[in-house]
């Protein structure tokens, strides 16, 4: 145990949850609990216009669904709350007064219409654009006519004007800003919130945060993190920077690229134990080649020092690998569990399934899993299961049920199986054999048939042992259909 490794994650609440956000907090959670210290959630909604209560659910959402559990946080609560930035603005004022007063940073008086025509000269000029660090400057006279003409000031951190800021992160190593290349820039703005700048700093120092773990894109902003920590005597947290996710084209994922969101998963199919799973391999390994590991053993051996550097690109056909595996050692009990909500939105399975139903869903689920790649997909490769209502695909018609012979077959098999005494996979498989050698024909050429009208498709689990789990009446009467309906052709 370690109570000091401190990490957070730190979302805006946009409604929204990115699947790259997902990946953050969970590299964020795993390092916390390798160490046995702390996860905290922190809402930064200093930038959102109006955080709704159901935008932060979202968040809240998708942690709980992949397991991510928060030892301090909006809801929680904790020693260092609270957890919601808007909650925290006298804070933050309170360090940008000083700042000011210290002569650390300045109030800008620049119009943003100011800030664009002198960015454009510059642009013009062919140099790259920033703020040129006019009002830094100003004597008290011009500061006191500002103000009294009441122009809105922002606040600016005043940048040292040589040198560099080096950033040394666990994962990207020693990078390297100069201080010249970028104007001062605003901590403070003109509404009275801090921006996400000053704002990052001052939660993480009085949190407590020992590393800040965060998506690659925040790299850069570092620079202007450690010289506000520099102006106000906080330490610097460790840092660790995780690689981009790309698509499958080497580009910054984005829709795209298909599912980006978190719920999207969720309704694809995903299991939670999966994706978890296929997150923590993404930009992270575990030093040696198994690829399907327990939260347990992810927990246990992560390590920052183990992620990469370098872009990690999401597989989605990696993630539905993965996620057929889980599937397929998943007992059937379990697979039940989670198939029903998705059955009952289907209108498959009723609203409340007696305990008998439930044991023969979880017989379902046993036969069925070796084959789905998803949730959903197994409902859908599992609907004549529940139904009689489903198509007959292409092949099942071209291959059997549309030949000449088919419905003859399928008639003389339903007349056996209906006065089959034993209705189990045993029983079934001996009528259906008995049948092939009576007619003179291979087994297959009763199994194939009976499998296409049975259940629509040419593919599926062990013939004998889904009729066991359909009810005898239910198997004679499709046997029947299918005849009548191929019958006249
Ligand atoms: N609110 C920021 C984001 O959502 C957090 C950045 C950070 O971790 O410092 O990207």
């Amino acid at each position: 145990m370690n109570e000091n490794i401190r990490t957070r994650f730190a979302p805006s609440p946009t409604g929204y949850m990115h699947i790259g956000n997902l990946h953050t907090a969970l590299f964020e959670w795993l390092f916390a609990r390798h160490e046995g210290g702390k996860f905290i959630l922190r809402i930064e909604d200093t930038d959102v216009e109006r955080h709704t209560p159901e935008a932060v659910q979202v968040i809240y959402d998708g942690l709980r669904w992949l397991g991510l559990d928060w030892d301090e946080g909006p809801d929680v609560g904790g020693p260092h709350g609270p957890y919601v930035q808007s909650e925290r603005v006298e804070i933050y004022q309170g360090y940008l007064q000083q700042l000011v007063a210290e002569g650390k940073a300045y109030e800008c008086y620049c119009t943003p219409e100011e800030l664009t025509a002198r960015r454009e000269a510059m642009r013009a000029r062919g140099e790259a654009p920033r703020y040129d660090n006019r009002c830094r400057t100003l004597t008290e006279a011009e500061r006191a006519a500002a103000q009294a003409a009441g122009q809105q000031a922002c606040v600016r951190l005043r940048m040292p004007e040589g040198g560099a800021t080096v950033v040394r992160d666990l994962i990207q190593g020693e990078v390297s800003f100069e201080n010249a290349l970028v104007g001062d820039p605003v901590i403070g703005k003109t509404s009275g919130f801090p921006t996400y700048h000053m704002a990052v700093v001052v939660d993480d120092y009085l949190m407590q945060i020992s590393h800040v773990i965060r998506a690659a894109e925040h790299l850069a902003n570092t620079q202007v993190h450690m010289q506000i920590q520099a102006a106000l005597d906080f330490p610097t947290p460790t840092y660790a920077h995780l690689p981009l996710i790309l698509g499958e084209d080497r580009t910054k994922l984005s829709k795209r690229h298909g599912a980006v969101s978190v719920v999207e998963y969720q309704e694809k199919g995903f299991l939670p134990e999966a994706l978890f799973n296929f997150l923590a391999l993404l930009g992270w390994s575990p030093g040696g080649s198994e690829e399907v590991l327990s939260r347990e053993e992810i927990i246990e051996r992560f390590t920052l020092e183990a992620c990469s550097a370098s872009p990690a690109v999401f597989d989605l056909a990696k993630a539905e690998w993965l996620n057929s595996e889980y599937m397929k050692q998943m007992p059937g009990e379990e697979m039940a569990t989670r198939l029903l909500p998705l059955l009952q939105e289907h209108g498959l399975m009723e609203a409340e399934p007696s305990p008998e139903r439930l044991a023969w869903l979880a017989q379902v689920a046993d036969l069925m899993k070796e084959r789905a790649p998803l949730l959903t997909t197994y409902a859908e490769w599992a609907r004549y299961f529940f139904t009689d209502d489903y198509e007959y695909d292409e092949k099942a018609r071209d291959k059997w049920l549309t030949k000449p012979e088919t419905p003859g077959v399928l008639r003389q098999l339903a007349e056996r199986l209906e006065t089959l005494a034993g209705w189990d996979a045993e029983s079934v498989e001996g009528a259906v054999r008995g049948l092939a050698e009576e007619v003179g024909v291979g087994a297959g050429k009763v199994i194939h048939p009976c499998r296409a009208a049975v259940t629509g498709t040419t593919v599926g689990p062990s013939l004998f042992h889904l009729l066991e789990l359909l009810p005898q009446e239910t198997v004679v009467m499709r046997l029947r259909r299918a005849a009548e309906a191929f019958g006249e052709q």
